[in-house]
């Protein structure tokens, strides 16, 4: 069965809409497969050990010293939604800023 994708994050170059996503990343379970990299170039890179690295990505602090945010602004939403859908261990998480709403 597939799953029906909210229209409101496809792209549309034509209409240039723009969405704001919260992006999460949890670099301790990252297993090194690059496929965020693939993905979403613009938000992922990978570092010298093949880990992906959340571009300009805020580190947390403390226990959440692995975990890394950013907020992007972006007519293409899909890249940073596949990011995540691609990741294997699911360790990349996108929101949208407007509802809260976790969307992949
Ligand atoms: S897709 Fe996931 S596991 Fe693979 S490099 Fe990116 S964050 Fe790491």
């Amino acid at each position: 069965m597939s799953q029906k994708i909210d229209d409101k994050y496809e792209h549309d170059r034509a209409a240039d809409k723009k969405i704001k996503l919260k992006i999460i990343y949890s670099k301790k379970g990252c297993i090194a497969a690059g496929h965020c990299v693939l993905s979403d170039p613009y938000d992922f890179t990978l570092d010298e050990d093949f880990k992906a690295d959340l571009v300009d990505g805020v580190q947390g602090q403390g226990a959440q010293k692995d975990v890394y945010t950013k907020i992007i602004e972006t007519n293409e939403p899909h890249l940073a939604i596949n990011a995540a859908k691609t990741c294997t261990p699911r360790v990349i998480a996108v929101f949208d800023v407007e509802t809260g709403k976790r969307i992949a």
